[in-house]
């Protein structure tokens, strides 16, 4: 090869690369990380200016990692992310089949063999355990119902990216009630999460979306929901020209939930639900990759938001 067909020996660095360094520490698998003294501190600076946006009628609900395997299996998330599913197995049966399986690791054998699904799931959204909760209360009060909720998440899909974490934490504004307030309420918030973006700095589009349904009919789906434009994203690129990042999600679920829950006003008229999600560890990850690692120089506005 000639000197002239040489490549340049550039060394292509992932530009996030050092910024995962001081926030997260590897957990031996990706996706999953401890998190940095100055991370947390962020997101809990974050958290308590998403608390000071709440309605103040919202009810606050704050759930564990965990939920009833059999009330996802009943909202349909089987139907559309089946791909994305963690379910927390154990080891059932007696004192002897317990021990044989776990000494087979011993003898490097795969106890893992010997799991049985249990009652749980790991959660993939923090409103999923919501609604039936609601059901369980009986008729919606007329005005309908304000809740603010959270849990840790999980969802199967490992990956090295800063954006994509198995486990991340997700904070969500829900309301139930008449149709027509629930297309207001989710419009409402589609202003709010935009000038929130701007008191942050970070530059941001709001755009229609659709989720990542799983196989060929997810596909149907995906188009569908796209159509009738019943989820909407708060996009934020990490730096200059990058593929920009959901970090909020607008979902108008319309009867959805309503059914599968038996949610109902005082005259039996089925209510409408939709959630605002906050990705936590997104929006905390999209303030460190924009403004940088320094807090005493991200930009006035974003300090004195998050009270910083
Ligand atoms: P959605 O239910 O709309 O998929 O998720 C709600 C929000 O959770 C997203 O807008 C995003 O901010 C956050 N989220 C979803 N998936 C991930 C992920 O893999 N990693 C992280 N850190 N956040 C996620
Ligand atoms: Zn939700």
């Amino acid at each position: 090869m000639s000197a002239s067909q040489t490549q340049p020996s550039i060394e292509v660095r992932d530009p996030l690369e050092s910024i995962g360094a001081a926030l997260f520490q590897p957990l031996g698998v990706d996706g999953v990380y401890a998190r940095t003294a100055l991370y947390e501190d962020v997101v809990e600076h974050l958290s308590a200016l998403i608390s000071r946006q709440r309605d103040p009628r919202a009810e606050v609900l704050r759930f564990p990692p965990v939920m009833s395997r059999r009330e996802l299996e009943k909202s349909g998330y089987l139907k559309s992310f089946p791909n994305l599913l963690g379910c927390v197995c154990a080891l059932h049966g007696t004192e002897g089949e317990i021990r044989t399986a776990a000494d087979a690791y011993e003898s490097g054998g795969d106890w893992t063999q010997s799991l049985t699904a249990s009652d749980l799931v790991l959660s993939p959204a923090a409103c999923y355990p919501l609604y039936p909760l609601v059901g369980r209360r009986g008729p919606v009060p007329r005005g309908g119902l304000t809740f603010d909720v959270a849990a840790d998440c999980f969802r199967k899909e490992p990956s090295r990216e800063l954006s994509r974490l198995q486990s991340f934490r997700m904070r969500e504004f829900v309301r139930v009630g008449p149709p027509a307030e629930i297309a207001a309420f989710r419009e409402h918030w589609m202003g709010r999460a935009e000038r929130l973006a701007e008191q942050l700095a970070l530059p941001c589009k709001l755009d229609v979306a659709s989720d990542p349904f799983f196989g060929r009919v997810g596909q149907v789906m995906a188009v569908s929901q796209r159509q009738q434009s019943l989820k909407f994203e708060l996009l934020i690129p990490y730096f200059p020209g990058a593929e920009p990042t959901a970090c909020m999600s607008f979902n108008y679920h319309r009867d959805h939930f309503g059914l599968a829950w038996g949610l109902a006003d005082g005259a039996g008229e089925v209510v409408h639900t939709a959630c605002v999600a906050f990705g936590m560890d997104r929006l905390a990850v999209a303030l460190f990759c924009v403004h940088g690692l320094d807090l005493s120089r991200w930009p006035g506005s974003a300090r004195r938001a998050l009270a910083l």
